[in-house]
């Protein structure tokens, strides 16, 4: 496989982009983030032509690559410092982990599928990205990893996942879409003590469910 990044790639992007700043995104980090990450080689071949629409697209094994503003809300949300360690449940493409990765954070990706965990890790260095890559479930997270400044789940949650929790710094950060199969409220979960949080809630999402266990 070619990992071409042409400037008709990089156009393509700087209007994506822009469409995500009128859709509300004004944060500047996280715009060059998405401007630098060239998504179009995160794509099944299939889908090429549709990388730079503001679309959710399947990436086989039954599961998608987020929208660009979903990925774009949810970085925001984040707070995303350099040098921040950040878990992030569900690999998936693998391009959630890269918009991570150029804003300086050092990122741990788990997912359940082997699939993709295999496809992903072997594509994502190629392109340059470097996450730690797991495969295993979501749910109880990496405890000998932990604990995180940041934690983002990419898939729909029906509960904070306790252990992850658990694995969260004082004064860490969680991103969560939690709800019914449905539809999700995007929340922030935001840690004050080792048994306390808040959350607030950030609109309403679509993803695809955060299952139990693994795949194998
Ligand atoms: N962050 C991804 C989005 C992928 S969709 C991207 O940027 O492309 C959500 C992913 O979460 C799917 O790949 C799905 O297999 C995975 N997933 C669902 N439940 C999980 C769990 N319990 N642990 C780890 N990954 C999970």
């Amino acid at each position: 496989m070619e990992f071409q990044d042409t400037l008709r790639h990089q156009g393509l992007r700087k209007r994506l982009v822009e469409g995500i700043r009128i859709k509300g995104i004004k944060d500047e980090k996280v715009l060059d983030a998405i401007a630098k990450v060239p998504r179009h080689l995160f794509m099944d071949s299939s889908f090429l032509q549709f990388a730079y629409k503001d679309q959710a697209f399947p990436i086989g094994a039954g599961q998608t690559i987020s929208q660009p503003f979903t990925v774009a809300m949810q970085t925001f949300l984040l707070q995303v410092e350099r040098h921040d360690k950040i878990l992030e449940v569900g690999t998936g493409s693998g391009y959630q982990a890269a918009v991570l990765l150029e804003m300086g954070a050092t990122v741990y990706t788990i997912e359940r599928q082997r699939e993709l965990y295999l496809k992903t890790q072997s594509i994502l260095p190629q392109i340059g990205y470097n996450p730690k890559f797991f495969y295993g479930d979501g749910y109880k997270g990496l405890p000998t990893y932990g604990p995180f400044d940041k934690i983002i789940i990419t898939a729909g949650a029906p509960v904070i996942p306790e252990d992850l929790l658990t694995q969260l710094k004082v004064g860490g950060r969680m991103v969560i879409p939690m709800g019914p199969r449905e539809k999700q409220t995007m929340y922030v979960v935001v840690k004050t003590s080792e048994t306390e949080y808040y959350k607030e809630s950030h609109g309403t999402y679509v993803f695809v469910p955060m299952l139990k266990g693994t795949d194998k």
